[in-house]
């Protein structure tokens, strides 16, 4: 606990919100106790003896490092500075299954009962549903939570008669499984419509939708108001399941977040400017077949009053949805997390190790606002270049487990290609310029050597490599050099080559790329990362808001 806990940074978030309406007021309460609440669910998904732990720990104030650590990882297993998963209370070790299959079960397990029962794949791998085991006492639990709830049968038909017939494994829709949660969040939901529905309706109908599609397991309608919307106030709010991180078993099932946003003004209409050169950024891409590219793209900056369950800790942006169904039909919505972009104790931490690496006379290069412009971009980027192969395939289907490392790098390149075009055309200085060609830079100097099954991590080394070989970085003395001329070039160079890959998609070709620009040499990458590894004072992150318990105590 000591270990971990000394390289913990404290960060504390605590937004104006004196512009709020006291409608919104009203609202931001309710969706701070359907947060609570979904945070509550997420703790539950992930380990059966995390809500035990929890009121353990609510008896026992006097166990501070314990509750530190429970609150940073929501849970009682924390990540270690080995990056191994360790209990720190008496519960059970962590499983791949996590409390989202039945305990025991193993990928092998699961893979030989549906390869004899393909009919059952569906609903078992559903992104919201709970599988448990079909015995009676589950059974009778299911339905017995039909006949308090009878509104679930209505929104989910046959229910009843479907969980009935299932053999060996029940599939329980979400609502079912967390349904008193989760009326209790439709109800709080409801409410912050009401308060806000007045100044803000496109906002109360969101989150109306939304508080119907938990009980429905259902999220395209309040997606669709959530992409599409335009809200008029001041608050913005992601609710619901979506990611699917925290399932080591296969990697399907959602996990519950909130977040309670609230817009930065001067910041989002900058924003939005910037983006009537979205096409000219498109057609600058190296590559052919240039698509028409909306520039209404529902991108904003906000600063975090508070995040629950899976959204809870230093995440610099968020897109969603992430169905492709759904953001082909309505796009998707780009949350900036402002007060996370631009923090300086996060800030510092990144500076230290970029001037571990760096020779001294650019260590200065680098600026939270290159950081920020940077990662905006990146999110625009997943919205250009290639979205499909050139007969037709979607590109994760194509290019299967390298797509996501193809897409992320693809998305990296085009936000820095973009600053080169609007630096063009009179919207950047060469000051800004350079901080977003410095920060480029810093994001793919790794500590470590990547992990081939870690995309970020893996398509960054491929960056830094191409770097090298094309004259953008030099290795002088034990530090690296940019040569910020050659800097465009060697950009547009690998956009191509990653561009043309995902075109062909093929898998194949993809992998001997991989493989090509992955090397890790001791004289060199090590050597940098041994530096970096060195600067750091901090590796995880505590934070809390003021939103919840008020100024600092
Ligand atoms: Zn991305």
């Amino acid at each position: 606990m000591d270990a971990v806990l000394q390289r913990t940074q404290r960060l504390r978030l605590a937004p104006d919100l004196s512009m709020l309406t006291p409608g919104e007021h009203a609202a931001v309460r309710e969706l701070l106790a359907a947060g609570e609440r979904l945070n509550r669910i997420y703790m539950q998904q992930r380990h059966a003896q995390a809500i035990p732990a929890a009121d353990y720990l609510a008896h026992h104030p006097e166990l501070i490092k314990q509750r530190d650590l429970f609150w940073m990882n929501i849970g009682p297993i924390a990540t270690t500075l080995d990056n191994t998963r360790e209990p720190f209370l008496t519960v059970e070790p962590e499983t791949p299954a996590k409390n989202m299959y039945p305990p025991g079960t193993t990928q092998a397990i699961l893979d030989a009962f549906l390869a004899a029962h393909p009919e059952r794949r569906a609903d078992i791998l559903d992104d919201r549903t709970v599988v448990w085991a079909a015995n009676a006492a589950n059974l009778r639990r299911a339905l017995s939570v039909l006949d308090v709830h009878p509104v679930l049968e209505t929104l989910h038909p046959g229910l009843r008669a479907r969980l009935r017939a299932q053999q060996t494994y029940l599939s329980v829709p979400y609502s079912l499984a967390y349904a008193d949660d989760l009326f209790f969040v439709a109800d709080r939901l409801n409410a912050a419509a009401g308060d806000v529905a007045e100044g803000d309706p496109a906002f109360a109908r969101y989150l109306r939708l939304r508080a119907r599609d938990l009980l429905a397991d259902d999220y395209e309608g309040g997606d669709a108001a959530w992409v599409t919307g335009r809200f008029a106030g001041h608050l913005n709010a992601q609710i619901g399941a979506y990611e699917t991180y925290d399932d080591a078993l296969y990697g399907v099932k959602t996990f519950f977040s909130l977040s309670i946003l609230v817009r930065d003004r001067p910041r989002s209409q900058e924003l939005q400017a910037a983006l009537g050169d979205i096409q000219n950024v498109e057609n600058a891409l190296p590559y052919e077949h240039h698509r028409e590219v909306r520039s209404d793209i529902p991108v904003a900056v906000y600063n975090i009053i508070a995040d629950f369950g899976q959204a809870r800790g230093t995440n610099t942006a968020s897109i969603l949805p992430n169905e492709a169904y759904l953001a082909r039909q309505y796009g998707r919505t780009i949350l900036m997390r402002g007060n996370i972009l631009l923090n300086t104790d996060i800030f510092q931490e990144t500076q230290r190790a970029y001037s571990a690496a760096m020779i001294a006379d650019q260590a200065g290069d680098l600026t939270p606002e290159g950081g920020f412009y940077r990662t905006l971009w990146h999110e625009i980027g997943h919205y250009l270049g290639v979205d499909q192969t050139a007969d037709g395939r979607d590109l994760d289907v194509a290019l299967e487990d390298t797509a996501d490392l193809l897409e992320e790098m693809k998305a990296d390149l085009v936000s820095l290609t973009s600053a080169r075009i609007l630096h063009d055309r009179g919207r950047l200085t060469d000051a800004q310029l350079r901080s977003i060609y410095a920060s480029g830079i810093r994001r793919v100097l790794q500590k470590n050597r990547p992990r081939r099954e870690q995309p970020y991590q893996t398509m960054q080394l491929i960056q830094w490599n191409w770097f090298m070989e094309h004259g953008a970085l030099r290795f002088e003395n034990g530090r690296l050099r940019i040569d910020y001329r050659r800097y465009p070039a060697a950009v547009e160079s690998l956009l191509r080559e990653v561009l043309a890959i995902q075109r062909a998609g093929d898998p194949r070709r993809a992998n001997a790329f991989v493989d090509q620009w992955t090397t890790w040499r001791p004289e060199l990458h090590e050597v940098i990362a041994m530096r970096m590894r060195e600067s750091e004072r901090t590796r995880f992150a505590l934070v809390t808001y003021e939103a919840l318990d008020g100024p600092q105590r």
